[in-house]
């Protein structure tokens, strides 16, 4: 397992559309382990292959009680609504206001290729989407509405 390097928001691979995974190979399961690494090394809560330059429909999202490897992710369902600060680890030193789903319902494959649905609320939901936007090449900062400064996130 290697940790990869983290690219920002100014790389163009974050602004594109990611391509579906169609070999569940060995290629997968190297990028999926180094991922795993990079994201726990980063003390992130999620990661999405554009992230490390993969332009591949793969994410990692941390729900607390492990790191979920979703491939080919699509969102079934979500229900209610949350406001919040959200930061991203392409966009360092920011955090911005964003509104999202409260609860959501996702469908992936695993690293085998088999389909299973998962499901979380408050930040695992948050970060389905924020995750999820990545494989479309949206950036969470194209949907917050205001910058949150450290002072405001010291009050919460
Ligand atoms: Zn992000």
């Amino acid at each position: 397992m290697a940790i990869r390097k983290i690219l920002t928001v100014d790389e163009d691979v974050l602004h594109k559309v990611c391509k579906p995974v169609e070999n569940f190979d060995q290629k997968l399961h190297t990028l999926l382990d180094d991922m795993r690494q990079t994201l726990i090394d980063s003390e992130g809560v999620g990661l999405a292959a554009p992230q490390v330059g993969i332009l591949r429909r793969v994410v990692l999202v941390d729900n607390g009680e492990e790191i979920l490897e979703l491939i080919n992710p699509t969102i079934l369902e979500t229900d209610g609504e949350q406001e919040g600060a959200e930061g991203c680890l392409s966009v360092p030193g920011r955090y911005g206001w964003v509104k999202r789903p409260y609860y959501a319902k996702v469908r992936a494959q695993d690293r085998n290729g088999n389909w299973f649905e998962t499901e979380g609320e408050e930040l695992t939901a948050r970060c389905f989407c924020h995750e999820l936007d990545h494989l479309e090449g949206i950036i969470y900062t194209e949907k917050m509405e205001r910058d949150v400064t450290d002072e405001l996130m010291g009050e919460e």
